[in-house]
């Protein structure tokens, strides 16, 4: 009998995930130095200096286990967000909070309701835990469709997941429509808000989705300290939902999931209003120029309430970017192989991105 005969066929059938291509890899294959990662929504600004001023702190102390319970994390998180600490889990990045939700309630012949295309790691843990993904097709605008979505919860459905800013398109869905969607959702049905992006939303009636935890308590709002607190490296993300849920949620974690090193400098990171600031005000004004340059060389832009930009440039252009040492997402594996992905940089990398790009264009004279 072989490992393949042997093996779980809803593990099997996972399509890994495919991460941005890493800079050092670039690098090393065009032997430059200077390579630029617009690939997986990296911080440009990098981490706060407070951030890694309480790592070096925290180094001498590598040889005893982090707090299980992440007790200062917990202490600051809930202080500001004036929530008691049972309302929180925190984990290897959000993708493992995701992944807890799954193994505490999703197994063969539950459905998983998301928004496609989404994040990418949705299928993954969903078809990991052997449930049944039900991937509802963005509106016209790449928006949720969230009356869609609803029509597709049934008595299978166990989860419904909710990206906003939606992942790859930037997307947002407003206060209305959401308060409209959870008012028609079973209270039982336990639904997940992923929030990787929230900080950077800009318009004004971004769903209060914190808001709806306390009166309806099967609800978690997953954000991370991976996206606007540039800390993706070292993997910390939080949830934040009814007790009951957070209980249960509990029970699936295993107990030193947050390390010392990251603990210390998310607590470090949270603190540091001036950094966060100013990585939503520099990726503001990265959206409004992109949007305007790329507008400029007659390409579409979508909207964008995040930290990148989802832009329709046309199939073939990663391969030459690449080649011109500049890293961007190809959405070839949403079906959308025209369009691509490029995460919001320093004013500096944003201008290398569009000279890159309008250079390719040009080349096969398709600006206009
Ligand atoms: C980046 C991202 C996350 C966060 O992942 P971490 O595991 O916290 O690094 C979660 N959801 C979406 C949609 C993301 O794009």
């Amino acid at each position: 009998m072989s490992l393949r005969d042997r093996v779980k066929a809803h593990v099997a059938a996972v399509e890994p995930y495919q991460p941005g291509k890493p800079i050092e890899e670039l690098e090393r294959e065009l032997g430059i130095d200077e390579a630029v990662k617009l690939a997986s929504n990296e911080n440009p600004l990098g981490p706060s200096p407070r951030a890694v001023a309480a790592l070096h702190a925290q180094m001498e102390s590598v040889h005893l286990y982090p707090d299980g319970a992440c007790f200062e994390l917990r202490r600051v998180l809930s202080e500001s967000l004036s929530l008691p600490g049972d309302r929180l889990v925190f984990g290897c990045g959000s993708d493992e909070i995701l992944e807890l939700v799954a193994k505490a309630f999703v197994g063969e012949g539950d459905e998983v309701v998301y928004a496609w295309p989404s994040f990418a790691m949705y299928p993954i843990v969903v078809r990991g835990a052997g449930g049944t993904p039900v991937e509802v097709p963005l509106d016209g605008s790449l928006v949720h469709d969230l009356d869609a979505m609803a029509a597709a919860v049934n008595e299978k459905t166990q989860v419904v997941i909710l990206c906003n800013p939606n992942n790859p398109t930037g997307t947002s869905f407003g206060a209305e429509a959401f308060d409209r969607f959870v008012a028609t959702l079973p209270e039982d049905v336990v639904l997940v808000v992923d929030e990787a992006y929230c900080e950077y939303a800009r318009r004004d009636d971004f769903p209060d989705a914190l808001g709806w935890v306390a009166r309806r308590p099967a609800t978690l709002v997953l954000r991370t300290f991976s996206k606007i607190f540039g800390l993706a490296g070292l993997r910390v993300g939080y949830g934040i939902g009814g007790p009951e849920l957070i209980d249960l949620l509990e029970r699936a974690r295993h107990p030193f999931n947050v390390n010392r090193l990251a603990e210390a400098a998310a607590v470090a990171a949270w603190g540091d209003r001036e950094h966060v600031e100013r990585a939503r005000r520099v990726n503001a004004e990265g959206a409004d120029y992109l949007t305007r340059e790329l507008s400029g060389l007659g390409l579409e832009v979508w909207p964008t309430d995040a930290n990148f930009l989802l832009v329709r440039a046309g199939e073939g252009v990663y391969g030459p970017l690449l080649e011109q040492g500049i890293i961007v997402r190809p959405l070839t594996g949403f079906g959308m192989p025209d369009c691509i992905r490029v995460t919001i940089g320093t004013a500096e990398q944003n201008e290398r991105f569009v000279k890159a790009l309008r250079r390719i264009l040009e080349s096969r004279g398709g600006v206009r």
